[in-house]
């Protein structure tokens, strides 16, 4: 079997063409437009070309946005600063902080500052109460949102499905895991102390791999016709890699791509929930 391939760029194509549709049909009502606020504290080259592009595919859209840069230096006092004043500003919908910071700052701090309609990575403990909840009225993390929306779009059966994610972290694992059971699939989330990980990944008709290990996931580890989500970025040999081993191709029945897959479905979320807080700030 060679695995049907859950193609994240083209889904994001879309996603990108139905929010720009909706922008310009809201404006044309006289609605206000989406505007991005994106930080970014350093100046880590990556960083400043993720900021870049999340910045291009706004504009790609029509949602305006503004860049802030602040040295490295800056204290968590100064961009917690910066972070009241962009919750105040009546035109700011959203707001990013590019991760990771310097690690002088107190991340936690910030994000608790943030107002929680306008935290566009669904970071804010309101949002993850929400999600945890299985309320519809917060902010979906995106990477997690980008995962479940690629699964539904490709019609892979969620409902009672087992699903099986590897990583329990905050930003990925466990939020995915909740929208998942929120859409009635039956959840395992594994981790480093977990017993026997390939008899639960055996078990999977869907498994994220989100462990940030190359090669952890190997072929015998996958249930023939599975889909397979390789959410990881691992840099070997200057290449980007997941998690997956060789041949998990021909045993998976859906399989995203990486690069290809869960990235441009992060940044596609991104900017879905960007319309969204502006049209929750003003419906
Ligand atoms: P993280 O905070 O490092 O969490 C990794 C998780 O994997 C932890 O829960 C860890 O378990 C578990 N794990 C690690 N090694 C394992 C092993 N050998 N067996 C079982 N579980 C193992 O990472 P993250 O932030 O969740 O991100 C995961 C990966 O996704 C990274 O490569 C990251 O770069 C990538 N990522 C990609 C996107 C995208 O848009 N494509 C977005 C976000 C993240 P413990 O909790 O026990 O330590």
């Amino acid at each position: 079997m060679t695995a049907h391939v859950l193609d994240g760029r083209a889904v994001a194509k879309q996603v990108y063409a139905e929010v720009g549709q909706a922008v310009s049909e809201r404006v044309a009502k006289g609605g206000s437009r989406p505007r991005l606020a994106t930080v970014l504290v350093g100046d880590d080259p990556a960083s400043a070309q993720y900021v870049e592009l999340k910045q291009r595919n706004a504009r790609s859209v029509g949602i305006d946005s503004e860049d802030h840069r602040l040295p490295a230096s800056t204290t968590t006092e100064e961009l917690l600063g910066l972070v009241q004043k962009l919750n105040r500003d009546e035109r700011v919908s959203a707001i990013l902080i590019q991760q990771p910071t310097p690690k002088q700052i107190d991340m936690s701090r910030i994000v608790m500052e943030m107002d929680p309609v306008k935290d566009v990575d669904g970071f804010h403990p309101i949002n993850a109460g929400k999600v945890a909840l299985g309320l519809s009225d917060g902010v979906e993390p995106c990477t997690p949102a980008g995962i479940v929306y690629l699964l539904e779009k490709f019609g892979v059966p969620i409902a009672s499905a087992n699903a099986v994610i590897v990583g329990r972290s905050n930003l990925v694992g466990k939020p995915t895991a909740l929208l998942l059971l929120k859409r009635n699939a039956t959840v395992t989330v594994c981790h480093t102390k977990t017993r026997d990980l390939a008899g639960h990944t055996r078990t999977a008709d869907i498994l994220v791999a989100a462990a940030g290990r190359a090669n952890l996931v190997t072929r015998e580890m996958v249930k023939p016709g599975a889909a397979v989500v390789d959410v990881s970025t691992n840099w070997v040999d200057g290449r980007q890699v997941g998690d997956l081993g060789p041949g998990v191709e021909e045993v998976a029945g859906w399989l995203t791509p990486n690069p290809g897959g869960v990235g441009p479905m992060t940044r596609a979320m991104l900017i879905k929930n960007t319309y969204e807080a502006e049209v929750r700030r003003h419906p």
